[in-house]
């Protein structure tokens, strides 16, 4: 007999075996335009049964490799700096077991408790950034702590040159033009990822993935969609580059599937997490 607790499809390996670790962070406290990705990890547990264990794209199978699924933090919404607290422990813990880790979000805050961990243990980590939007600003509203100013908090622990983003479409003026000088920041779409992919070979690499860098044609189910994204193939093209490098962690975040009645917006995340686990490992 095995209990019947529900985890991401194949990913039902021990703790002590797996070589990574699957754990979600349902903390959507700072999202401005319309909440909801606190159900984003769930739903990707739940609907991960509609997709298969084996990727055609790398011809290979979610039951070759060991993946030990957490489950969901116990978060306690209203309080940012603690539930990037519990993020952070969470993560360091998995780091120490010589694991890697896929997060799932939750909105795009809890790339910093993850981040803080990691790069304490790998001092000399590169960000890898997909999202439609900088979230480089200072504060939000007056709030440090935000989806819209992560990238700026990661910013603060790599210092220049090593946070590398891709398919950017929005932000404001001044984010742009600070990343002009201190990060390398591609608008639009994923042109130029192959580059980075060579550049960073051999390198720690965290891959955050905000999910609204899909078109929303391809990705209905986010908080803040943004017009002009890029198809899902492209993304997936660039996520089968990603067995090149060496990520350490990654995070999967911003899926908001109540704002898709279709379901089509989890079942792509669904899809994404099980390539990357593979891509990871
Ligand atoms: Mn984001
Ligand atoms: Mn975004």
């Amino acid at each position: 007999m095995n209990k019947n607790v529900q985890t991401f499809i194949g990913c039902d390996a021990e703790f002590d075996e797996a070589a990574a670790v699957i754990f979600g962070a349902p903390f959507d406290g700072t999202t401005s335009f319309r909440p909801g990705t606190r159900f984003g990890p769930s739903a990707i547990r739940a609907e991960s049964f509609g997709i298969e264990t084996y990727s055609p794209y790398c011809d290979r199978d979610l039951c070759e490799v060991k993946v030990f699924d957490g489950g969901d933090l116990d978060l306690p919404f209203g309080n940012t700096e603690r539930v990037l607290k519990m993020i952070e422990e969470y993560a360091e813990k998995v780091i120490l077991s010589k694991k890697r880790f896929i997060m799932l979000g939750g909105e795009h805050l809890v790339t910093l408790g993850a981040m803080r961990a990691v790069a304490r243990a790998y001092p000399d980590v590169h960000v890898v950034h997909f999202d439609a939007h900088t979230d480089l600003r200072d504060e939000y509203i007056g709030e440090e702590l935000s989806h819209s100013t992560v990238m700026k908090q990661v910013w603060r622990i790599l210092g220049d040159g090593r946070l590398h983003q891709f398919g950017i479409r929005s932000g404001e003026k001044y984010e742009f033009e600070f990343a002009k000088t201190h990060t390398n920041l591609h608008k639009f779409d994923l042109e130029g990822f192959s580059e980075t992919v060579e550049r960073l070979k051999g390198k720690p690499v965290y891959f955050s993935l905000d999910l609204d860098v899909l078109d929303p044609s391809a990705f209905p189910g986010t908080g803040t969609p943004e017009a002009g994204g890029v198809s899902f193939k492209e993304l997936m093209d660039a996520l089968l580059l990603l067995n090149k490098l060496d990520i350490v962690a990654c995070d999967i975040n911003e899926l908001s599937p109540h704002y898709d009645q279709s379901g089509i917006s989890t079942a792509a995340a669904c899809k994404i997490t099980r390539e990357i686990i593979l891509q990871m490992l």
